[in-house]
């Protein structure tokens, strides 16, 4: 089928680049020039596994374009993957959705059907409709549908690729037929429902997802009050397939482009219709607090940072990504350095993105020894494989005072047992405490 993707972020590269795979001639539309000019060239602007292999399989079915018109004038279907990023009072920000819709609303010359997979409040693609039809300069049949995505970053392509599902959210049967073509060929169950109920299940699910995450961490704070260990509490948890294995590591909260913005937009959506939804505020809250977990655990070791080498491991919202947005890292680095820290930080892919925001007075290390060397502390922000397969002594023989402060729980208690490291992790006892506790 002919199919136009507008976006090219995590979701909408992704969503193009797999249907080209198989078997659709997919257009790619972004308003990023530069983005454009990469992606000819095969090249993805983002960091995700298994992408660029699967674009340069797949490039005579695929082309990247900022001409949007060409794009979606003979379109069958077209997907709208732009961002819906917070506004300042926790709503979801439209503004590049409704851009997308008038374009395509501008362009369009056949029949076709829009597809809104960006994540929209409840009510959304209702009013996209309504706004096409009024914009449409074409006396053409366009459709609205909801198809929301599910994929995580750091494993998109294998998300999109084996969806878990693809709903499939229509007020009308032709679209659910035509959305059911181009998924075709992937090997998915595929539910058709109310399109205002697609618009929940995504809300839901993620917000869910966030309340599991800040459920835990709380759980995981209590533990080390009481003197529990949150990962032999979490695997006894994991057991019961009610409760399942998943979302349940403790750490410094949740990040990334979704978990934080979609429980906002939906705390924001239940005030605004005179409703609570009191969970999903609470998890927000917990949320914010967690962040701060290490710094909190610093102030256990040092009185203040004036002067002290901080060793920041990790930088990206979670492992396996580029991505900052709403990483803890960006509220603790600050922090550190308004405190009088030195801060190095390492990261295997975030360091550019972060060397953007924070270009001056952080030293940007290539290896973890670099950044650990003559270090006072270390703060471990994202679990990242070098992280955890990291050889743990080095941090006693280079470390000025080994202080480990994992937020992500990568290490085994006891493997820092017969060592001179204090070990200080979430929801567990710290190991070696009295090295340097009041000292
Ligand atoms: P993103 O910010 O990474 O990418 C958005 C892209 O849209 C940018 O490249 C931007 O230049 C482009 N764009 C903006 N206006 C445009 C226009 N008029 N025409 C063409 N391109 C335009 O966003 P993302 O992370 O891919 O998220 C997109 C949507 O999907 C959001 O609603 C998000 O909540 C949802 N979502 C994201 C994820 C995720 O993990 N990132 C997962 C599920 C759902």
């Amino acid at each position: 089928m002919k199919i136009a993707v507008a976006g090219t972020g995590y979701v909408g590269l992704v969503t193009g680049v797999c249907l080209a795979h198989k078997g659709h001639q997919v257009t790619c539309v972004d308003i990023n020039e530069e983005k454009v000019a990469m992606m000819s060239r095969g090249e993805s602007p983002i960091y995700e596994p298994g992408l660029p292999e699967l674009m340069k399989e797949s490039m005579e079915s695929l082309c990247f374009t900022t001409d949007y018109r060409t794009a979606y004038r003979d379109a069958e279907v077209i997907f709208i993957g732009v961002g819906t990023p917070e506004k300042s009072d926790g709503s979801a920000n439209l503004a590049y959705v409704y851009e997308a819709a008038k374009q395509i609303a501008q362009s369009v010359e056949r029949d076709c059907v829009v597809v809104l997979k960006s994540t929209v409040p409840i009510g959304t693609n209702d009013k996209i409709e309504s706004y096409i039809h009024d914009k449409q300069v074409n006396d053409v049949k366009i459709y609205v549908a909801s198809n929301p995505e599910f994929l995580s970053q750091g494993t998109a392509v294998r998300d999109t690729l084996c969806a878990s599902r693809i709903v499939i959210g229509v007020t009308e049967d032709h679209p659910a037929e035509i959305l059911k073509k181009v998924y075709e060929n992937f090997d998915a169950p595929k539910l058709v429902v109310a399109r205002r109920s697609a618009e929940m299940i995504k809300y839901a699910s993620n917000d869910f997802l966030a309340l599991k995450i800040s459920y835990i961490n709380e759980v995981a704070n209590l533990c080390e009050t009481v003197g529990a260990n949150i990962e032999e509490v979490t695997e006894g948890m994991g057991f019961d397939e009610r409760i399942g294995k998943k979302f349940l590591r403790a750490g410094i909260g949740y990040g990334g482009s979704c978990f934080p913005k979609d429980t906002k937009a939906l705390n924001w959506l239940a005030n605004f219709n005179d409703n609570e939804i009191r969970t999903i505020r609470a998890a927000i809250e917990v949320n914010e607090n967690q962040k701060f977990k290490l710094v909190k655990k610093a102030k256990k070791y040092y009185g203040d940072f004036l002067f002290l080498n901080v060793a920041v491991l990790g930088c990206t919202f979670k492992p396996g990504t580029d991505d900052l947005r709403e990483a803890p890292s960006l509220v603790n680095v600050p922090l550190l350095m308004e405190d009088g820290a030195h801060v190095r930080v390492w990261d295997p892919v975030g360091e550019e993105n972060f060397k953007k925001l924070f270009p001056k007075k952080i030293q940007y290390c290539s290896s973890i020894e670099e950044a650990i060397s003559g270090a006072d502390i270390c703060l471990i922000l994202t679990e990242w494989d070098e992280v955890k397969n990291f050889d743990i002594r080095k941090y006693e023989t280079l470390m000025k005072k080994p202080i480990v402060l994992d937020g992500r729980n990568c290490y085994r208690l006891e493997d820092f047992e017969n060592t001179k490291i204090t070990y200080d992790s979430i929801g567990r006892k710290t190991i070696n405490p009295e090295l340097y506790i009041g000292k």
